[in-house]
């Protein structure tokens, strides 16, 4: 099942935990819950969804990997920072599902990290049990 996630800056951090569990199919007990990103300039990750970790989030990759670095890729199409980033986030995350919900520990939340927008992106939510 894919979800939606619309952005409005070049650089943000969204929670989509709530819909990553009503992603979650009702019969499914336990097992296991895989959040894709299937874009090249996006990732994913589990953090503490807190307004002011969000912008040291967005902070912190721009210390790791400034926007405009001199990079090769940028001669094509300007975003060379964003991959970058996306690399270092990852593109995928596993959560266990317990009794049918995410079985997240207290402060975790699902965060999709928009590196290249604003624009409206899909990721794929994939249940096993
Ligand atoms: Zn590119």
């Amino acid at each position: 099942m894919s979800i939606q996630v619309k952005t409005r800056a070049r650089v943000a951090v969204v929670d989509v935990t709530a819909k990553v569990a009503a992603a979650v199919p009702d019969g499914l007990g336990s097992g296991v819950c895989t959040v894709f990103v299937p874009h090249t300039t996006a990732g994913v990750v589990v953090n503490e969804n807190e307004q002011r970790l969000r912008g040291d989030i967005e902070r912190a990759l721009d210390y790791v990997v400034p926007r405009d670095g001199g990079y090769e890729h940028d001669e094509i199409d300007d975003n060379a920072d964003a991959h970058l980033r996306a690399m270092l986030l990852g593109e995928s995350v596993s959560v266990p599902v317990v009794d049918g919900d995410l079985d997240l520990g207290t402060w975790q939340s699902v965060l999709f990290v928009e590196c290249d927008g604003p624009r409206t992106r899909s990721l794929e939510v994939v249940t096993t049990d």
